[in-house]
């Protein structure tokens, strides 16, 4: 049979299979799906030779690793299974562990799998997502012909938000797909970039179009891929995406000195790992020696280097089409990353004060506002405000001067972030004044809190030229409901009760209407 012939058939072949599918899933559409199983038909015939047209037959490069690369979007999803069609050679189903259960459970499973690959086959050929609940769980299913990806989550009733997540990976899949099966330089040079604007989509965020970078760079190269930038403001190193297939305990760490990563950064030099060296540098959780070796990129905005993208795992050939198309990625990303992380620094500023990088007086604001349109919704959870002004910081700048009263400032901001949890907020209001949000917690917790600050910032040593310098905070503590009924009065509560702990002494904590 000629290619074209064995497209055809397939195209039917898939018909057949979609037909049969929509007729299980609903019956009574049968008459639109007759007319959708027509036009798509056609569709697959006309679109099939124009596909194949712009693809040169033999000497393809092989995807050597889609198996794996599908098992891993499986498992980061909790998926219990996993398709692709439309690959050159063939195929791909992957399958977790077998749920126990008798011959029934059995049966019910096979169902599932051919349930899910003929989905799969559908969105192959009308290049639609779908999301289908049925049978006690979800099939997620992504195509562009004649790829298709699709996976079964186990639950009936995912939320959009999740099924999102799935579509998102299983697009970047299928988008990975198309480029490994497709040769030529040039459509491939023109393809990267295309599929890297699809794949940031809409996103113009910086981590949007990090991920992206990533995920492609992980789609040709078939390894974990991290994208590094250096941050304008604090001059620092930090992991601001990360491919499916990366250690997600790189996400947003701050790289130490002496990491490769940094060395390929100030070289401008693509830098690759030492023996038993870890590319992202020392000090990290230990791993296997093949996710601590890697290739590190720099990534260039005309002559300026503002990042890495890096490469997990062995180096790929020096020479060759994945080398030139991660060459390609490398300068379609560099520019653009530049341009999100100006937006996003803009977006920092009005959100952060720039001495101590804690939310600004306005952030705070818009927080403490939100939870009061919660609380008007019904919402019940308790919250609570803790205001702390440093104690006679005036006479600190006085003795030791202004530069030194602003590094304290920077210090005491640090003690107190290491004394909240995920979810509260620090923001300095004011010169020397700092408050803290602490949802979900009552009065007791609130005041546990207040008083570990307190002790926190007189205990941890703070030096200026070598000298130590003491530091203290008092602090007032409101909380909602109980005692403050109202949420907007909770700031002028914590004001007054932080004016009662300057009048007792400071260093101290006092709570709001009256005695602890
Ligand atoms: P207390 O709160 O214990 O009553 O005494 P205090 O000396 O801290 O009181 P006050 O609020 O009157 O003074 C605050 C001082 O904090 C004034 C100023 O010298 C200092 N300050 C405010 N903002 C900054 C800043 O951004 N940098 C530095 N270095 N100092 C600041
Ligand atoms: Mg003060
Ligand atoms: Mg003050």
């Amino acid at each position: 049979m000629t290619r074209r012939g064995a497209r055809v058939g397939q195209a039917l072949l898939v018909l057949g299979f979609a037909l049969v599918l929509v007729a299980v899933v609903e019956g009574r559409w049968w008459a639109l799906a007759a007319a959708l199983g027509a036009l798509l038909a056609a569709a697959g015939l006309v679109l099939s030779p124009l596909v194949r047209s712009r693809v040169r037959t033999g000497g393809r490069a092989q995807p050597s690793d889609f198996p794996h690369i599908l098992d891993v979007v499986r498992r980061a999803h909790g998926g219990l299974a996993a398709w692709a069609v439309g690959l050159e050679h063939g195929e791909i189903e992957v399958a977790g562990a077998a749920r126990g259960g008798g011959r029934e459970r059995e049966d019910d499973a096979e169902a599932q799998l051919h349930r899910g690959a003929a989905i799969v086959q559908l969105a192959s050929v009308d290049g639609r997502v779908h999301v289908a609940r049925q049978a006690g769980a979800t099939f997620v299913a992504v195509g562009d012909f004649p790829y298709g990806a699709g996976l079964l989550l186990p639950q009936p009733d995912v939320s959009p938000g999740v099924a999102e997540a799935a579509v998102e990976d299983l697009r970047r899949f299928v988008a990975g797909m198309r480029l490994a099966e497709l040769e030529q330089p040039e459509a491939q040079a023109q393809l990267v970039a295309k599929q890297l604007g699809a794949l940031a989509g809409g996103a113009q965020t910086l981590e949007g179009i990090a991920r992206a970078g990533a995920e492609l760079a992980q789609q040709l190269c078939q390894r974990g891929a991290v994208v590094v930038l250096q941050e304008q403001t604090t001059r620092s190193y930090r992991v601001v995406a990360l491919s499916t297939a990366a250690d997600t305990r790189l996400g947003g760490l701050t790289l130490s000195d002496g990491a490769p990563v940094i060395r390929a950064i100030q070289s401008g030099i693509p830098v690759v790992s030492r023996a038993g060296e870890d590319i992202f540098g020392p000090g990290l959780p230990e791993r296997r020696r093949r996710d601590r070796e890697g290739t590190a990129y720099p990534l260039m905005d005309g002559h300026f280097v503002v990042g890495a993208l890096v490469l997990v795992g062995p180096s790929i050939p020096q020479e060759g089409p994945q080398t030139d198309l991660v060459g390609r990625l490398i300068l379609e990303l560099g520019p653009r990353l530049v341009a999100a992380q100006a937006v996003h620094e803009a977006e920092q500023r009005a959100v952060r004060d720039p001495l101590t990088g804690l939310a600004n007086r306005r952030e705070f604001e818009r927080v403490v506002y939100h939870f009061r349109q919660d609380a008007q919704g019904g919402g019940h959870e308790p919250a609570t405000l803790v205001y702390a002004d440093l104690d006679r910081f005036k006479a600190l700048n006085d003795t030791h001067g202004h530069a030194a009263g602003d590094a304290a400032l920077r210090h005491v901001a640090t003690v107190l972030l290491s004394q909240i949890r995920d979810g509260d907020l620090v923001a300095r209001i004011g010169g020397e004044e700092f408050a803290v949000w602490l949802p979900r917690a009552a009065l007791h917790e609130g005041l546990e809190v207040a008083e570990r600050m307190r002790r926190a910032v007189e205990t941890t040593t703070w030096r200026w030229s070598g000298t130590p310098v003491p530091i203290t905070a008092s602090c007032g503590v409101a909380s909602y409901p109980d005692p403050v009924g109202d949420v907007m009065n909770l700031r002028a509560m914590a004001d007054a009760a932080l004016y009662r702990a300057k009048q007792a002494g400071r260093n101290r904590v006092e709570i709001a209407g009256g005695s602890r």
